[in-house]
């Protein structure tokens, strides 16, 4: 499958410093901010600073550096969130199906209270 990055959405933006966020972690390949419509206490969104669309654009098409900076940061928003021990939830909705509203890459992470199972029972 062809991937098409578009620049022009919102996290594009943010990146460019166009639009503001409130971050939680900057390293050299990942920017970690708050979610502007918070679904749980802690929601931290953490983007790749390179042109992905998706987890697989990312996971078949990033270096090893960006794929290890990207991982690394999400164990330490993990823990400076104080995450590890209540626990958590990391989503990464793709395309249509999943429902992705912002076309970059992104990674949910969600906790401070109860979650609630992940899926409702397919009808
Ligand atoms: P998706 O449905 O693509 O997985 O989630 C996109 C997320 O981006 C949503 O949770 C939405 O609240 C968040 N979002 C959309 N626009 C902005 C924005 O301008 N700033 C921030 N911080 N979050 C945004």
């Amino acid at each position: 499958m062809a991937y098409v990055y578009d620049d022009q959405n919102i996290f594009a933006k943010i990146l460019r410093g166009e639009i503001p966020n409130d971050t939680v972690l900057e390293t050299e390949h990942t920017l970690a901010f708050r979610d502007i419509q918070p679904q749980a206490p802690v929601h931290v969104l953490v983007i790749p600073k390179g042109p992905y669309v998706c987890y697989d654009h990312f996971a078949q098409a990033a270096s090893d550096a960006e794929i290890v900076d990207f991982t690394r940061a999400v164990g330490q928003i993990c823990k400076s969130e104080g995450l590890q021990e209540g626990g958590y939830r990391v989503i990464s909705n793709a395309g249509d199906a999943g429902v992705q509203e912002v076309p970059h890459l992104h990674l949910h992470v969600l906790g401070g209270r109860g979650l609630g199972r992940m899926l409702q029972p397919a009808s």
